[in-house]
C-alpha cells in the first residue's frame, strides 16, 4: 500500500513539541521527500508540567515556553515541513484533563477540515503521559469513520520515555515505515530540542532513538524503521 506519495496529505496530531520527531520524524521527512503535503499540530506547550500553576506567568517560565516553541518550529522545519503548516498550540502541558474533551476534539476537527488529510499519525492509547492518552482519544473521535472519507490511514506512533514506560499495555507495532534515508535527519531534528534530549541510557537519547529504529527495522526487514500501530486503514 503506497501511503507515501506525491498526492498524500499527512497530518500529525501530537501533544507536545518533540513528540512529533520522536514518534514519526523519519516518516514526516519521507512524506516531504515524496512531495506530499504535511501539517504538524502540537496541542500543548510541553513545559508547564514542571511548574505549579502560580508560576506559569513568571518570566522564566514564559521564556521556556517560547524557547520550546521556537525549537519545535526549527526542528519540524528541519524535517521539511513548511512554516505555514506548523501549528504549536499552547494548552497547558499535562493538564489537558482540565479541558473539556469536546473542545479538544473540535480543535483537531478544525485542522482536519482545513487540511483534508489522507493519513493521520497520532499518539498511542496507553502512554504514561496523560496528554498523549487524551490526544489519542480525541483523535479517535475527531476522525470517526463517517467523516473525512478521504482518510486512508489512521495510525498511532510510539514516543520513547512514554509509550514503553507502560509495560502493562505494550505497543503493538504492526505497520513499518522505512526511514533508512531519513534517520539522520530525525536525529538532527531531535538535537534542535537541546535539553529535551538526555544522555544514554535514558530513552530520549540518540542511542536509544537509533536502537529503537534499528529494532523496528529488524522486525520488518529494513535497515531502519519507525513503527506504528494501526487504528484504521482503508483502501
Ligand atoms: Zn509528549
Amino acid at each position: 500500500m503506497a501511503l507515501i506519495e506525491r498526492d498524500a496529505r499527512l497530518l500529525v496530531v501530537a501533544a507536545h513539541p518533540d513528540d512529533e520527531v520522536l514518534g514519526c520524524g523519519g516518516t514526516i521527512a519521507r512524506f516531504r521527500s515524496a512531495g506530499a503535503a504535511v501539517r504538524v499540530v502540537c496541542l500543548a506547550e510541553g513545559i508547564t508540567a514542571r511548574f505549579e500553576p502560580h508560576q506559569f506567568d513568571q518570566p522564566d517560565v514564559v521564556a521556556q515556553i517560547s524557547e520550546r516553541a521556537a525549537n519545535g518550529r526549527r526542528a519540524i522545519a528541519r524535517l521539511g515541513v513548511l512554516d505555514a503548516e506548523i501549528f504549536l498550540e499552547e494548552r497547558r502541558c499535562c493538564r489537558m484533563d482540565a479541558l473539556s474533551e469536546i473542545d479538544l476534539v473540535k480543535g483537531i476537527e478544525r485542522h482536519a477540515r482545513d487540511f483534508a488529510p489522507t493519513v493521520v499519525l497520532t499518539h498511542a492509547a496507553h502512554d504514561t503521559n496523560i496528554d498523549h492518552r487524551l490526544v489519542h482519544t480525541a483523535a479517535l473521535a475527531a476522525f470517526r469513520p463517517y467523516h473525512f472519507r478521504d482518510l486512508a490511514a489512521l495510525l498511532a506512533f510510539e514516543v520513547l520515555s512514554s509509550t514503553e514506560w507502560n509495560p502493562t499495555a505494550p505497543f503493538r507495532a504492526d505497520f513499518f515505515v522505512n526511514v533508512s534515508e531519513s534517520i539522520d535527519v530525525k536525529i538532527e531534528a531531535l538535537s534542535v530540542y537541546g535539553d529535551e534530549m538526555v544522555a544514554s541510557p535514558h530513552p530520549r537519547s540518540e542511542e536509544a532513538v537509533r536502537s529503537l529504529a534499528r529494532y523496528r527495522g529488524c522486525q520488518a526487514g529494513m535497515e531502519w524503521a519507525e513503527a506504528f500501530q494501526t487504528i484504521r486503514v482503508r483502501a
